[in-house]
């Protein structure tokens, strides 16, 4: 423990949406939150009706790329059977009143991550995952170079029930908009921002941080200790090129976020060998998240750089990172009406537990 006291009752800044906060409670005793069930995961390799599994590739909508070609595909993208954006409408956008309507034309595909029905993604292999996305990366330049009105291709996989996932068999999406999606655009703002007062990425400034900061509060009246932050604290899995971290204010307890150390701002930039060693802290941060907190639901979505003349300036701004959020509470009515997330496990505590899970060393 890092603190004097045991428990912790503060508001948390997050430092990159500063409009965005986190009620961090961990008093013992206190369980605002309904814990998530745990789902079943369905493990089974093969499933004769499921459309995903290998061999009943006819059930599926007409493909849109498969990657290796021929029979023995690892990955497959096939449109949505029931697409929440489509561009098959040529309609015009309204404005009425107050009331303004930009019109639901997008793209939205699936990708069915692995032939294996039933695998987690921790089981995956480096060498799956770095292909995987490879995939999106391919795609999501397809997409971009297709269709100039696209602002922006939104990667993101739900596993499990609780965090939306309505097939088992393992797979991610891809959304594409005529409008930054505000969760992104939030981060561009406020990093531009960022920028233009201390001519520094945001990002960048987080992750000198947590790599080298060290620092111990005092109180101001007793002298005793506040707060110790360790060299460290906020680190979970490290490769050469990439990082994985628990960030000091977010909205799910377990959330961890994996970002370049050199400072990138668009995935599409990525290498192949950027790509190997972000598989491996992807693959080893999973299995940490499965060791600390077995059979979890998640969501994870990539943030990158939005396309488009009006971020042209963001490239020493933005820095691309992978967002992964497990759902381990149901959220509140506090939380959904304030907008004020509550964290009942400390991030230094998770962060330690999530490093200190015992992986085996592949
Ligand atoms: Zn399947
Ligand atoms: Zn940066
Ligand atoms: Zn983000």
């Amino acid at each position: 423990m890092s603190n004097t006291d045991d428990s912790i009752r503060e508001i948390r800044i997050n430092p990159i949406v500063p409009t965005e906060s986190v009620l961090v409670a961990t008093a013992r005793g206190m369980r605002p939150k309904k814990a998530e069930e745990k789902a079943d995961r369905d493990t089974r390799e093969h499933v004769e009706t499921c459309p995903f599994c290998r061999g009943n590739e006819a059930r599926t909508p007409p493909e849109i790329s498969r990657w290796p070609t021929g029979a023995d595909w690892d990955v497959r993208i096939v449109p949505n059977l029931y697409p929440v954006l489509g561009d098959d409408r040529a309609q015009t956008n309204l404005a009425f009143g107050l009331q303004q309507v930009i019109d639901g034309y997008g793209r939205h595909e699936v990708i069915i991550d692995n032939p294996n029905h039933g695998i987690a993604l921790h089981e995956m292999s480096e060498q799956h995952l770095s292909n995987l996305f490879g995939v999106y990366q391919q795609r999501m330049a397809d997409l971009y170079a297709s269709d100039s009105r696209l602002k922006y291709v939104l990667v993101f996989k739900n596993f499990g029930a609780a965090a939306g996932a309505s097939i088992p068999h393992t797979h991610s999406q891809i959304i594409a908009t005529p409008v930054v999606p505000e969760n992104v655009q939030n981060e561009v703002q406020h990093s531009r921002l960022y920028q233009q007062k201390y001519s520094h990425c945001v990002f960048c400034s987080l992750l000198d941080e947590a790599l080298t900061y060290e620092a111990t509060i005092y109180d101001r009246d007793s002298g005793e200790i506040r707060r110790k932050i360790n060299v460290g604290q906020y680190v979970v899995e490290r490769g050469e090129r990439f990082v994985a971290i628990k960030p000091f204010a977010s909205r799910f307890e377990w959330e961890i976020h994996i970002l370049p150390l050199q400072h990138q701002s668009d995935f599409l930039k990525v290498t192949a060998e950027d790509l190997q060693d972000f598989a491996r802290v992807l693959r080893r941060t999973m299995h940490r998240l499965d060791e600390v907190v077995g059979g979890v639901q998640y969501n994870f979505f990539l943030h990158s750089v939005p396309h488009g003349n009006e971020y042209d300036d963001c490239d020493d701004s933005y820095h691309w990172h992978l967002e992964i959020c497990p759902r381990t509470s149901i959220p509140t009515g506090f939380e959904l009406g304030s907008g004020l997330f509550v964290s009942t496990v400390s991030p230094e505590q998770a962060a330690e537990a999530l490093r200190d899970a015992q992986i085996a060393d592949e």
